[in-house]
């Protein structure tokens, strides 16, 4: 599949594809399009900014525009990706005024939604808990839905929606077309899959990925006490709008208020805040008002903004598999970006953890040095005249000079197969290959947290 035009697409999609600026597929769309137009149930491992929102949404407009009945339902985890994909469904969509539509999300007010459900919406795109909360109220009825997408349904499992998803698929026709997509594939996914897809197909988005392959990424060992200095040091050496990760939310507000009072223009998005508020902030943050976004895991999935140009993980995220997808921020669509971590001492663990993952079977990640080493080290890919080492972090080592950095670890950019393989995965292939592996979404192994099977963990607050 080289071209939209080929697929037999009815010619209104097609002017809004080309109106979209949509002319080669991406590697995901070749793969699922022409399986989605078939007919076929899908199960997909790929991630946003792969273009897996057309490889989806090009099947279901093609359904809803060559058939006059039947409606199509999508499912993800967060209000921010619903929102944004019913955005790109609607531009498929193209004002077409037969086809209603709802957006279903929780946090806002529930008349609308009844208003959009009395128009008998044919495109129904939403989270788990509120379509639950439309459904037990009798106000949707999914009788006739014959197209579903679950997306990022990993993420779903993680924040709790499991028994919100098996739910809903009691009201689910059985003689429907259901596409699947995810980045790992713990075993609480593959039962899902089983129960409720029929012979699905599978399509991944590995190595083959070009938009993430520009991701450059650098770490940096430091300590709690220097990291704050550290943070404010990038940010004014890098250049472009930035995503900095943190643990808490209250932690987002409080590096946030700092960065402002030192004339460094940056807001806080986090799971406390209200819908409207979010939105708010996303949107002042995608139109370069703010160069700066502090933000929970709560903005690490599928969040799409073309300017990202940096991810600092100021804190390593709770998961190592959320490290993927915090990274896939910049790099968006084919643009370049760099993702950069400050690591102190304590940070060790995870760290492995993410290098493991990044990295499956290659070097050990490098080790923080002594705490007392008052210097950042850094190691950094594609780096002038330094060396590559091992994976990722692989040969990172102290420098209490912090100038020489020979060793840095090849993150990726240098070691193709490997290396901080995410350099060229980030957006799928390692995660796709950890999940292949049979590897949990799991918290790192710390202290006395449990290891979790992806389906029991309780909803995220962040
Ligand atoms: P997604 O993974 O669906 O969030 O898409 C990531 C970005 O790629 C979005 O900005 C899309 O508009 C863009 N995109 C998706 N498919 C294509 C395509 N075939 N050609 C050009 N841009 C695309």
């Amino acid at each position: 599949m080289e071209n939209f035009q080929s697929l037999g697409l009815p010619a209104a999609l097609l002017e809004s594809l080309n109106k979209m600026g949509y002319t080669t597929p991406t590697p995901i769309q070749a793969q699922t399009i022409p399986l989605g137009l078939e007919g076929r149930d899908v199960i997909g491992s790929a991630q946003t900014g792969t273009g897996k929102t057309a490889a989806f949404g090009i099947p279901l407009i093609n359904k809803l525009l060559t058939n006059s009945r039947g409606s199509a339902l999508v499912l993800l985890p967060t209000r921010e990706l619903a929102v944004q994909v019913m955005d790109v469904l609607k531009k498929m969509l193209n004002g077409n005024r037969s086809i209603n539509t709802a957006l279903l999300i929780g946090g806002e007010p529930m008349p609308p939604q009844f208003r959009q459900l009395q128009a008998r919406p044919r495109l129904i795109v939403g989270t788990p808990g509120r379509i639950n909360d439309h459904l037990t109220r009798g106000s949707l009825m999914l009788h006739d839905t014959n197209f579903l997408v679950l997306d990022e349904t990993d993420r779903m499992l993680d924040m709790g929606f499991s028994i919100q998803l098996d739910k809903i698929f009691k009201f689910l026709p059985p003689v429907r077309q259901s596409l699947m997509f995810s980045a790992t594939f713990p075993p609480a996914i593959v039962q899902m899959a089983n129960r409720y897809l029929q012979n699905p197909e599978r399509v991944a988005v590995g190595t083959s990925n070009t938009a993430a392959v520009k991701i450059k990424q650098e770490l940096i060992f430091t300590t709690e006490g220097n990291k704050y200095n550290d943070l404010v040091k990038e940010l004014e050496q890098r250049e472009g709008s930035v995503i900095v990760f943190v643990k808490t939310k209250r932690g987002a507000d409080k590096l946030c208020e700092k960065l402002n009072r030192q004339n460094h223009s940056a807001d806080a998005i986090h799971g406390d805040l209200q819908q409207r508020r979010r939105e708010r902030v996303i949107n002042a943050f995608r139109n370069k008002q703010h160069r700066i976004m502090v933000a929970t895991d709560i903005a690490a999935r599928g969040l799409d903004i073309d300017h990202i140009r940096h991810v600092i993980n100021y804190d390593l995220p709770q998961c190592p598999e959320d490290y993927i997808h915090r990274i896939g921020r910049t790099a968006r669509a084919g643009a370049e970006g760099e993702a950069l971590c400050l690591i102190s001492p304590e940070d060790n663990g995870k760290w492995r953890e993410i290098h493991k993952l990044m990295n499956p079977g290659g070097e050990p990640a490098a080790r923080h040095p002594d705490a007392a080493s008052a210097r950042p080290a850094r190691s950094r890919s594609g780096g002038g005249g330094r060396s590559g080492g091992g994976g990722f972090g692989g040969g990172a080592r102290t420098s209490s000079g912090g100038a020489n950095k020979s060793g840095g670890s090849s993150f990726g950019a240098k070691k193709p197969g490997g290396g901080f393989g995410g350099g060229r995965n980030a957006e799928g292939g390692a995660a796709a290959g950890a999940g292949a592996g049979g590897a949990n979404k799991r918290p790192f192994r710390s202290g006395n947290r449990p290891q979790h099977s992806g389906a029991s963990r309780p909803a995220k607050t962040a």
